[in-house]
């Protein structure tokens, strides 16, 4: 069969691709793969950096060339053959990574080519990180311990998809039918619609309430029965544990003491004291104390701000609205009430200023003056669909330097939300010279009539986020795909270009450069400016400190498991609260057996990642408020010293050079408003 899939020399031809190309392609390729493999370990010559390295880099070169493109399909022009193609591929590429990672003579490879005595700095990277993976995998573990480390591992894989389960059907269990839509009263349009559509699809007449997020989280910020508010909160809090509605079924609490207990002995497995130190091992953060100590820094210094705004908030619900106690399901609720009052700001008043086209080419023009390149787009390029355009991106000297594709509107069949993604990774050996592609995928509201799509600030600053991880991966000069770009970018540190470029959609002077009234041309006014950075920092410090509670209790949970003790989850989490929060939850809550990212996903003592990335951005932003934000030397800087070099050095060492000394939490704590 003639597969468009294996041409390998340019941009993928998506137009050719079929449902029926993937599973042979795939199938070919992980054959290669193995082949190539064994012959590279089978050989009795010794591993060198270009006979073993690189061709093993062209050879998962050759798996995402096939990979990316499918799995981008399937995310963007979806459909039941498509689907079912790609889902027959996931479990063949998963036991080829475990193979992988289990490969004891590729491992044996690795470690003689660490040997070599002329490797330059990224070289040493790539190696460090597949050596460090391989160890993570257990593959140098002594026999006895290997097998445990392997059951261990499995056990914990198991629980972690029960607590998921147990919280996905405690979640489907509770539901509430309204017949009588008053009791619904103060809810928007968008969210009665999503109830009586629930509704429907149970067969039944009226509204229907669920526990997903899109239904919980409007009730909680706009209905205005405190009674109903109680109830939604009730049933969410508890969900799967032994408090609520549903008490006692798909209860989590056990899961979640054998998981910690598992975690702890995958860690000392490994020779480390505990499962945050393990987490650590592939992040930016080095130590558990820099971690709790950023993160402790940062509570003192937000908690009072924090106290204070609930104070604001008592008040105004007590004033306006003659309410003696604010309950926790009222603070959404009148939190909302008090922002329109303050800010009277909606995202749809803002829309007419951020027209797509004016949008696109402002950001383009930001984005060139700031790292000095040239974006312009190129026609004709085989695409997916006909929205789809796009760019090449050349710095001053007119070197090429990265390609990407837009597709902008949301459409039936296209995965919700936005990102950037692969599609080809920089490589440049003696046998290949590869430039970067990637995708990056929105979905703003496609034009009507004769208008164009009109973004709302949200939408805008989404844009600017996922251009930021697209330079990223574009503006490598690492040779290696393994290192290059977003690859080998810890976790904690992965977010600092996106968020970082997000700032210049909230200044004046490149916010002239993306908008201008949709009719009129003109720009935003003044007034409309102010409210909204206004609006931005409203509560800050409340949700500063919600934010640390889950992080520090996540990072004490792993670090302070003992054996002896067991997890003593809701006393660490109590005593987290004394410490940080500023509203009390009831007796009842059970916020733990419902904290997937921690149990089930792979945020396990990282958590503060998410505060973590926001001090590197907010940091490395710090230094444009100091010499402008489109000072010319500063962003050379941070395009040479992070946009260029990926994952080819220690995310602390790249910080550094960019900023010339480590990160604080100052800059973070002043631009959101909070006084310290
Ligand atoms: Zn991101």
């Amino acid at each position: 069969m003639d597969n468009p899939l294996f041409e390998m020399t340019g941009l993928p031809p998506f137009s050719r691709i079929r449902p029926e190309h993937v599973e042979p392609a795939v199938d070919q390729v992980l054959a290669e793969c193995r082949a190539g493999i064994a012959e590279l370990t089978g050989g009795s010559e010794l591993p060198t950096w270009e006979r073993f390295v690189e061709p093993l880099e062209e050879l998962d070169d050759r798996l995402t060339r096939i990979w990316s493109p499918v799995g981008h399909l399937n995310a963007v022009m979806n459909s039941d053959e498509l689907r079912q193609a790609y889902n027959a591929c996931l479990p063949k590429l998963s036991a080829y990574g475990t193979e992988v990672g289990q490969n004891r003579a590729l491992f044996e490879g690795y470690r003689a080519v660490a040997a070599e005595e002329h490797l330059d700095g990224a070289q040493r990277k790539l190696l460090e990180n597949a050596l460090r993976d391989f160890h993570l995998s257990g593959v140098d573990l002594p026999e006895g311990k290997k097998t445990r480390f392997k059951e261990t591992s499995q056990e914990l894989s198991q629980l972690m998809s029960r607590y998921e389960e147990n919280l996905l059907d405690a979640t489907n269990a509770w539901s509430k039918l309204v017949t009588d839509e008053q009791a619904l009263a103060g809810l928007p349009e968008s969210a009665k619609a999503l109830a009586r559509q629930a509704a429907e699809q149970r067969g039944e007449t009226g509204l229907v309430l669920t526990l997903d997020f899109p239904s919980y989280l409007p009730v909680m910020t706009y209905a205005d029965d405190p009674e109903l508010r109680r109830e939604v909160y009730e049933a969410y809090s508890t969900r799967a544990s032994d408090q609520g509605p549903h008490a006692g079924q798909w209860d989590n609490t056990e899961v979640m003491e054998r998981i910690l207990a598992l975690r702890h002995e995958l860690a000392r497995l490994l020779g480390l004291g505990s499962y945050a130190e393990r987490s650590l091992v592939t992040k930016m953060a080095r130590t558990p104390d820099e971690v709790m100590h950023f993160l402790n820094d940062l509570a003192e210094r937000s908690v009072s701000q924090a106290r204070r705004e609930l104070a604001e908030l008592t008040e105004f619900a007590r004033d306006r609205h003659q309410l003696d106690e604010l309950a926790p399901w009222d603070v959404a609720y009148y939190s909302e009430k008090l922002r329109e009052h303050r800010y009277s700001i909606t995202q749809e008043e803002l829309r007419p200023y951020f027209p797509l086209p004016r949008v696109l080419a402002g950001m383009f023009s930001v984005v060139e003056r700031l790292f000095e390149l040239r974006i312009q787009e190129v026609q004709g390029v085989d695409a997916w669909h006909a929205d789809v355009r796009f760019f090449e991106i050349r710095d001053v000297a007119g070197e090429l330097r990265g390609q990407f594709y837009l597709d902008p509107f949301a459409r039936a069949k296209k995965r919700g939300g936005a990102w950037m993604d692969t599609c080809t990774n920089r490589l440049h050996t003696a046998r290949c010279d590869q430039i970067p592609v990637a995708y990056l995928v929105c979905n703003f509201g496609p034009p009507v009539g004769d208008k164009p799509s009109l973004l709302t600030h949200d939408e805008v600053e989404t844009l600017f986020h996922e251009f930021g991880h697209g330079l990223h991966h574009m503006l490598t000069k690492v040779d290696y795909p393994a290192v290059a770009g977003i690859n080998g970018v810890p976790w904690d540190a992965v977010e600092l270009p996106s968020q970082f470029l997000e700032n210049w959609c909230w200044e004046r002077a490149p916010l002239d450069l993306i908008s201008g009234h949709v009719d009129s041309g003109e720009p935003m006014p003044e007034a409309l400016y102010e409210r909204m950075r206004a609006a931005k920092n409203f509560q800050s410090a409340m949700q500063m400190v919600r934010q640390l509670e889950f992080a520090i209790f996540d990072f004490r949970l792993h670090r302070e498991y003992d054996p002896e003790r067991g997890g003593r989850i809701y006393e660490i989490l109590g005593e987290v609260r004394d410490q940080v929060a500023v509203i009390k939850p009831p007796g009842f809550n059970r916020f733990a057996h419902g904290f997937s990212h921690i149990f089930a996903g792979g945020y396990a003592a990282g958590y503060y990642s998410y505060k973590w990335a926001e001090i590197l951005s907010a940091d490395a932003f710090s230094l444009f408020e100091e010499r402008g934000v489109f000072d010319l030397a500063a962003g050379r800087s941070f395009r040479e010293n992070i946009l260029e070099k990926g994952g080819s050095a220690e995310a602390m060492d790249l910080y550094v050079a960019f900023r010339g000394r480590e990160p604080t939490v100052d800059a973070l704590l002043r631009q959101t408003g909070i006084a310290a």
